[in-house]
């Protein structure tokens, strides 16, 4: 009786994030129609954060025919459980387990001479995507290496040591579509598939658009639509309502009334107005919460806006709850999708001057998982 009463406080007495997959499914299926070509659903980095086996699983349900990750270390995963459509992996060291790669059918991003002889004496015939650099000095082969790396794919190909299926090239403006760096991107985009073409290349997948892109540029959509963002209900275009998948809350685990003038948390950055009380939430940076945006932050407590008073410490913080208090053990609704007045991941990022992205990837490991 005792301990199950104890580990009834226990249990509510931990945050909790909550993945919505019907909104996943809705977003899917509005990007599905969107994009001219296939839909890659990108899982990457625990699906943003999300679970990267329910995304996928939900977003191959919805409309996506094709899954993408960074490294090969997350595209394991999604073999082991089954799934076995088209995968491909564009991130990886030139000493990667290429051979595993092929045996388990996962595709694989080429960006240099290096990594493609490795790929080629690489046990398997491996399919391969090569990237270019579209126009951002990040990933992908410099331009200046493009047509030897196109020919000499195409030896290696014509030695029976890979096939290339695919040119892939990344956008570096596209979350701005007025911006001039968009028009380059296609541009060298364009020439890089003339050049493999003419070294005798035929690749069935060409793939530019991420999801901005693919919300706001039909020219850049060619075969393939790589979306990660915009499936967990994140636009960096701003130009499309998408439904937000995550929702975080926290029980009220102390409360206490203070005078006007009582300092609060590290540094004493904050002074109460007038007397109130604080309500603390077992959340901090270590769960996600970022500490940037201290001074600045909300949460929703029984349906009124709350400020997130003095500095986000690694483990809590103290909300300031007005003049009536609240009980102990009432839940706080950190972010959601704002449907019921809570702030969004939205609303976090830009107090924090970051973007959705950082928040729904950098929810910490203690933080209890469920879906919704
Ligand atoms: C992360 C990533 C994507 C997905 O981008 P979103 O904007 O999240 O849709 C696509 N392509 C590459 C190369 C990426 O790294």
């Amino acid at each position: 009786m005792t301990l199950a009463l104890v580990t009834e406080v226990v249990a509510a007495s931990r945050p909790r994030l909550s993945v919505d997959l019907d909104a996943v499914a809705r977003n899917t299926r509005l990007l599905a129609g969107r994009a001219s070509g296939e839909l890659m659903a990108v899982v990457k980095a625990d699906g943003f954060g999300h679970g990267a086996l329910d995304v996928a699983r939900t977003a191959l349900a919805h409309g996506a025919t094709r899954l993408g990750v960074t490294s090969l270390d997350e595209a394991w995963p999604l073999r082991e459980a089954g799934l076995g459509v088209p995968l491909l992996s564009w991130l990886n060291p030139a000493d990667a387990d290429w051979g595993r790669a092929a045996a388990h059918d996962v595709d694989v991003a080429v960006p240099s001479l290096t990594h493609l002889a490795a790929v080629a004496a690489a046990p398997g015939r491996a399919r391969v995507h090569l990237h270019v650099d579209a126009g951002m000095a990040r990933d992908g082969a410099d331009p200046a290496s493009w047509t030897l790396l196109c020919r000499s794919a195409r030896r290696a190909e014509q030695r029976g040591q890979l096939t290339v299926v695919g040119v892939m090239g990344h956008l570096g403006c596209a979350d701005d579509p007025t911006d001039d760096c968009n028009a380059l991107a296609r541009t060298r985009f364009a020439w890089a598939l003339e050049v493999a073409r003419a070294a005798g290349l035929r690749p069935r997948d060409r793939h530019l658009a991420a999801t901005a892109a693919t919300l706001t540029d039909p020219r850049t959509h060619h075969t393939l639509s790589r979306v990660g963002a915009g499936l967990v209900g994140i636009d960096p275009s701003r130009t499309t309502a998408l439904h937000p998948a995550m929702t975080l809350t926290a029980p009220v685990v102390q409360v206490r009334r203070v005078r006007a003038g009582t300092p609060v948390g590290y540094g004493h950055s904050h002074r109460t107005h007038e007397a109130t009380h604080l309500g603390l939430l077992p959340v901090g940076y270590a769960d996600g919460l970022p500490r940037a945006a201290s001074g600045r932050a909300e949460v929703l407590v029984r349906g009124v806006r709350r400020p997130v008073v003095g500095r986000i410490s690694m483990d809590q913080v103290v909300v300031d709850l007005g003049e009536r208090g609240v009980d102990l053990g009432e839940s706080a609704t950190v972010f959601g999708p704002g449907t019921h007045g809570e702030p969004t991941v939205a609303e976090w990022a830009a107090w924090a001057d970051t973007i959705e992205h950082e928040v729904v990837t950098g929810i910490g490991a203690r933080v209890e998982r469920s879906l919704a």
